[in-house]
């Protein structure tokens, strides 16, 4: 029997409105995991707090992180804000032994991919285009005109993702009890493979 187990980093990606955030949260909480909160250069919206769902920095900041090698991967999403994982805490938790959840888009997926295949990549897709721009609505964070830019981008990142090669698994965000389930099914298996092989 091994000591104790390994870490585990977890990429979730998908289109803005598809349940990501649903998921990590109810995934953080059923394996004791840890979100890696991501350093962004867009503006903060009122529903969030810096530092809990991310590092709210200026290009500058961001650009000096980019520089100094401080991210695992980084982009530009939506072709106007940069996003990026840093390294330092996704360390830490691994070499804790634990999972780390990390909520970022098909660019970053591809990267994590290059850095660590050992890593496990999920993307979630929405059961219809109509149901994904009613979840975009209920969010209620936006205007229409995001709504709709975030819509767009939705149906190239679903192609870019499943032609990319850089997730093992599509996971449809239908019934959300039974979407959480498989997301599960795969963390626990993908942990018991680690162990064994430890
Ligand atoms: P994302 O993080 O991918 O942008 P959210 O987790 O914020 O998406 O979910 C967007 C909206 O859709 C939220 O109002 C959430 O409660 C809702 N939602 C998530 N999953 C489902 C589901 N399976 N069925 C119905 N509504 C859902
Ligand atoms: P939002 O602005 O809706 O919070 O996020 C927009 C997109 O940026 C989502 O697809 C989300 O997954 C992605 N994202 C968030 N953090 C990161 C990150 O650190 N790196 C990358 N590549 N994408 C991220």
């Amino acid at each position: 029997m091994p000591d104790r187990e390994q870490g585990l980093l977890v990429v979730i990606s998908g289109p803005s409105g598809v349940g990501k955030t649903t998921i990590v949260h109810r995934i953080k909480d059923a394996f004791n995991a840890v979100f890696s909160v991501s350093a962004t250069t867009r503006p903060q919206c009122s529903s969030e707090e810096d530092g809990k769902d991310y590092f709210f920095i200026t290009p500058e900041a961001f650009e000096a992180k980019v520089q100094l090698h401080e991210f695992l991967e980084h982009a530009e999403v939506f072709g106007c804000h940069r996003y990026g994982t840093l390294k330092d805490p996704v360390t830490t938790v691994l070499s804790s032994g634990n999972i780390i959840l990390l909520d970022i888009d098909v660019q970053g997926g591809m990267q994590v991919r290059d850095n660590m295949p050992e890593s496990v990549r999920i993307f979630i897709l929405p059961p219809s285009e109509e149901e994904l721009i009613r979840r975009l609505e209920s969010r209620g964070r936006e205007d229409e005109d995001s709504i709709q830019r975030r819509f767009r981008e939705a149906k190239s990142e679903i192609k870019l993702a499943q032609e990319s090669g850089a997730y093992e698994y599509f996971i449809t965000n239908d019934n959300l009890e039974l979407a959480i389930a498989e997301t599960e099914a795969i963390i626990q298996n993908a942990r018991s493979n680690t162990t064994s092989a430890s």
